[in-house]
């Protein structure tokens, strides 16, 4: 029988071992330490701006294609970001499907910023092609291309943070 012990936070009841690596919590209460302290960092912060909900005004059409470069270029790069807001930085690196069905795998810290950078910066040529007429159809192409330049500073902060493996767990 393996030894348990009482996390210091919630009093669940862990294993010895697991209390060893994580300083005396349960894992929900260390993920959620993690959580929160990456929270207080320039990327956590940067991260949650990202992640704020969007609203765009136009509808048909253009709403369509607004939709399809967030969803397809966009959401990716915040769901690898997501990851990392969670502390789980392995998963940056595993086998992964694109919301567009195809499969990849990221390599490094490197290759993550590659990846990143290069949705963005179709997402931005793409919307930039997107022809705005009217004044909604210009602010909805303004909010999202401001939420790929914060995409791209919150991508600077996630490669530094996967580079020097500052938080990695
Ligand atoms: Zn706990």
């Amino acid at each position: 029988m393996e030894e348990r012990v009482i996390c210091k936070n919630c009093t669940a009841s862990i294993l010895r071992e697991t209390a060893n690596r994580t300083g005396g919590v349960c894992k929900p209460c260390y993920h959620f330490n993690i959580r929160s302290t990456i929270g207080e960092t320039p990327f956590g912060r940067a991260f949650d701006l990202c992640n704020k909900l969007h609203r765009f005004y136009t509808k048909g059409d253009y709403k369509q294609e607004l939709n399809y470069i967030w969803i397809y270029l966009v959401s990716d790069v915040l769901s690898m970001l997501g990851n990392i807001r969670c502390g789980y930085h392995d998963k940056v690196f595993l086998d992964c499907k694109s919301m567009n069905g195809t499969r990849f795998k990221l390599r490094d810290a490197e290759h993550f910023r590659e990846w990143c950078l290069a949705r963005l910066e179709l997402a931005r040529s793409k919307t930039n092609e997107l022809n705005a007429e009217t004044v909604e159809e210009q602010t909805d192409r303004t909010t999202l291309l401001q939420k790929v330049d914060l995409m791209q500073t919150t991508v600077e902060l996630a490669y530094e943070i996967l580079r020097n493996r500052e938080i990695y767990i």
